[in-house]
């Protein structure tokens, strides 16, 4: 009994000893300590065991048992060991290899811009108004003078909802729509997707991008608009530029003008740029129709104001020289990083 149980105790030994992980260990357990392990049957046979040999023999087999569990636990800790400074050998950053860049956007040529002319504006005291894309008629061409028989209609065909409400052609509804309100004085300016039934060519697009502006107070003159405009010029097109005024009409200012820059290619000799003229056309501007004031409740004998409008997409493309509104539209990343 004594030699069964010492051959059994040096087989657990050696079985442990060569163990490779932990799932070997275990199955070793269950075959030597287990409830039908070997030392386990040895137990079972104490029945033939000497009633005088029974402490002896239960206390080698108690032995047997210490020993084994000792050397499993021991055998379990160094195999736990090993596999973790295995894991932490796997798992290892190598903080030295190059890192993924990861891919940042950044603003839109339009955004650019819009913030560009927004900032000059917010430091002339100005206010950002918005309003909606989907606008009644009455906003879009009846409060700004334009009847429903009146041409200007035809140069602005749109997108109808119904016969009351359309995509608005302009952003100017927004003017009126803060008229409206009769917060005097108003200096604001108003940007804004705006939409035409156009075909798509390199400056024609159905949808594009105004920037309204209007300003309301007494005793505003014709000056205030001449000498605002020659203003945001120079701080957007640099200190020597010049505005030129030509005459024009808008229904909804009375007298109007167009606006000219000198080109900031050149400085106004000519160039390829401003078609050998000198000057560059920017934006349409003129002191608000009396009729328009009455219209939305301000009396045109006591207030007076100017209004302007410029396209988004024009200042971008001629501040970063882009020869084709499409390209601002085609998302192609190619294009849109390089500003
Ligand atoms: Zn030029």
């Amino acid at each position: 009994m004594k030699e069964k149980l010492q051959s059994i105790m040096e087989e657990a030994l050696a079985q442990i000893n060569g163990a490779e992980n932990l799932e070997q260990l275990n199955d070793i357990k269950v075959a030597f300590l287990g409830k039908k392990g070997e030392l386990t049957s040895v137990l079972k046979s104490m029945k033939d065991v000497a009633p005088e040999d029974r402490p002896v023999v239960g206390q080698l087999v108690n032995d047997a048992r210490a020993a084994i569990e000792e050397k499993l636990e021991e055998k379990k800790n160094a195999l736990g060991k090993k596999a973790r400074e295995e894991q932490i050998k796997r798992e290892t950053i190598d903080v030295t290899l190059p890192a993924k860049k990861p891919m940042v956007g950044h603003r839109h040529p339009n955004t650019i811009a819009l913030d560009e002319v927004e900032r000059i504006f917010i430091g002339m005291g100005y206010e950002v108004v918005e309003g909606p894309e989907v606008e009644y008629d009455y906003y879009n061409f009846e409060a700004l003078n334009i009847p429903a028989n009146h041409p200007a209609k035809d140069e602005q065909d749109t997108f109808y909802v119904n016969s009351n409400i359309l995509l608005r052609t302009q952003t100017s509804p927004v003017q009126v729509r803060v008229m409206e309100q009769g917060h005097l004085p108003i200096r604001m300016i108003a940007p804004g997707r705006v939409f035409r039934s156009d075909e798509v060519d390199a400056t024609h697009s159905p949808s594009f991008h105004q920037i309204e502006g209007l300003v309301i107070d007494k005793n505003i003159t014709f000056s205030d608009l001449k000498g605002t405009l020659a203003e945001f010029a120079k701080q957007l097109f640099g200190e020597n530029t010049k505005v030129k005024f030509r005459p024009h009409h808008f229904p909804f200012t009375e007298p109007s003008a167009e606006v000219d820059v000198t080109c900031f290619k050149c400085g106004g000799d000519g160039c390829r740029f401003c078609k050998g003229s000198g000057w560059i056309e920017i934006l349409g501007c003129g002191m608000v129709h009396p009729k328009v004031l009455e219209m939305s409740g301000i009396d045109p004998k006591v207030y007076s104001g100017f209004a302007f409008g410029m396209g988004l997409e024009r200042i971008a493309l001629l501040k970063y020289e882009i020869d084709d509104m499409r390209l601002l539209y085609e998302n192609d990343t190619r294009f849109l990083k390089q500003f």
